[in-house]
């Protein structure tokens, strides 16, 4: 059977990061040219801007249909009432703001906190009774997270982990680091006391170097799915193990959802190329018949030992799951329309906290959109 040609299929790009309303036009242009139906934006917590949920409200009112968000946390709230230490308190507020997030029409919630380096600035563990609160409003609300856990096995090893990787500050040997297994055993409890949760586990769960393990976890836990947004080293784990890895997403076709986990930092540093190198790559993968290399903008997309990428070739409605459908499983054919006046109160709320606080203030994101909204 030969593929649609690529622009045939509609795409629903599960994990982006927006940050900055000066990049809407170029974000456009990259829907344009992937091509992408809708986005799901995911928002991670600031401690100078609390998180990216203005930005979530002004692409959503803008551009309706378009854009799926899942909002942040906003951990200025829970410190500034002097919560981050109280679990009781602390878990009360978090889930009050699922409610919120979900009665003013966000689409989910992202959760970062699962990165180690997040987990330094804000987090406690995923099962500590902290977070209690926010699971059962999730569960009971079925309303769907992107949630980032772990990173690749290699962080965790000096001999191992990739230049780019270490100049990010993401070698987590040595300090006050979760481990690896640490951190999914914490989702391991999570997912014992609220079974029914919809989370999509980004990157694979940085699970690609051991597919048998991937396959009993999402066994185990039914209602929950993977994205295969880059840790590129998913794609060249899956390439070692080509058999197996076609294989793995026949049998979970239903629970694989895109992404590509681009960002606006991105975009601001090398132009929509950038993202746009890195959409092609993964549908290559998925589409191609033909081994193929990275394109010269994210050359460490290839590890060394591979000479190339040797892509799934998936057939049509496999494909149409993986682009869309899963994701709208869990998140709704369309994005939710946003309580206007709700939205309104927080980005004022959000405007006024970011006022207050510490040192200099150059941006208030929430004002800003509060303005341009009118
Ligand atoms: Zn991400």
């Amino acid at each position: 059977m030969t593929n649609a040609p690529l622009e045939d299929y509609q795409i629903v790009d599960g994990h982006v990061h927006f940050r900055g309303l000066e990049w809407t036009e170029p974000l456009l242009d990259l829907m344009e040219a992937v091509p992408l139906a809708c986005i799901n934006l995911v928002s991670t917590p600031n401690p100078d801007t609390i998180n990216q949920n203005a930005d979530q409200i002004y692409l959503k009112t803008r551009y309706p249909g378009r854009f799926y968000a899942s909002g942040g946390l906003d951990y200025v709230q829970v410190a500034g009432q002097g919560a981050m230490d109280d679990p009781a308190r602390r878990s009360a507020l978090l889930g009050a703001q699922v409610r919120k997030l979900e009665a003013i029409g966000f689409d989910g919630l992202k959760l970062i906190d699962g990165k180690p380096t997040a987990r330094q600035r804000y987090g406690l563990p995923f099962d500590s009774p902290a977070y209690e609160g926010m699971w059962a409003a999730l569960e009971e609300l079925q309303f769907p997270c992107v949630c980032h856990v772990a990173d690749p096995e290699t962080f965790w090893d000096r001999d191992r982990i990739p230049d780019w990787a270490l100049k990010n500050g993401w070698f987590y040997g040595e300090g006050a680091y979760p481990s690896k297994e640490g951190l999914y055993s914490e989702i391991d409890r999570v997912l014992e006391r609220h079974p029914s949760l919809q989370i999509i586990f980004a990157h694979f769960y940085f699970l690609s170097a051991d597919l048998e393990r991937a396959a009993r976890f999402l066994d185990a836990h039914p209602t929950v799915c993977f994205d295969i947004t880059p840790g590129a080293e998913m794609y060249n784990n899956l390439t070692r193990q080509y058999d197996a890895a076609r294989a793995f997403f026949t049998t979970y076709q239903d629970r694989i959802v895109y992404g590509t986990d681009t960002s606006t930092r991105g975009i601001a540093q090398d132009g929509v190329e950038h993202p746009l190198a890195k959409a092609r790559y993964v549908r290559a993968f998925l589409e191609g018949e033909e081994p193929f290399t990275p394109s010269p903008l994210i050359p460490h997309w290839l590890e060394d030992d591979l000479e190339a990428i040797r892509p799934l070739a998936l057939p049509e409605e496999m494909l149409v799951k993986i682009y869309h459908a899963n994701f709208e499983c869990l998140y709704g054919a369309r994005p939710a329309p946003l309580d206007e006046e709700a939205a309104r109160a927080e980005l004022a709320r959000m405007a006024d906290v970011i006022d207050a606080g510490e040192g200099e203030r150059p941006e208030n994101p929430a004002r800003e959109v509060l303005e341009r909204l009118g």
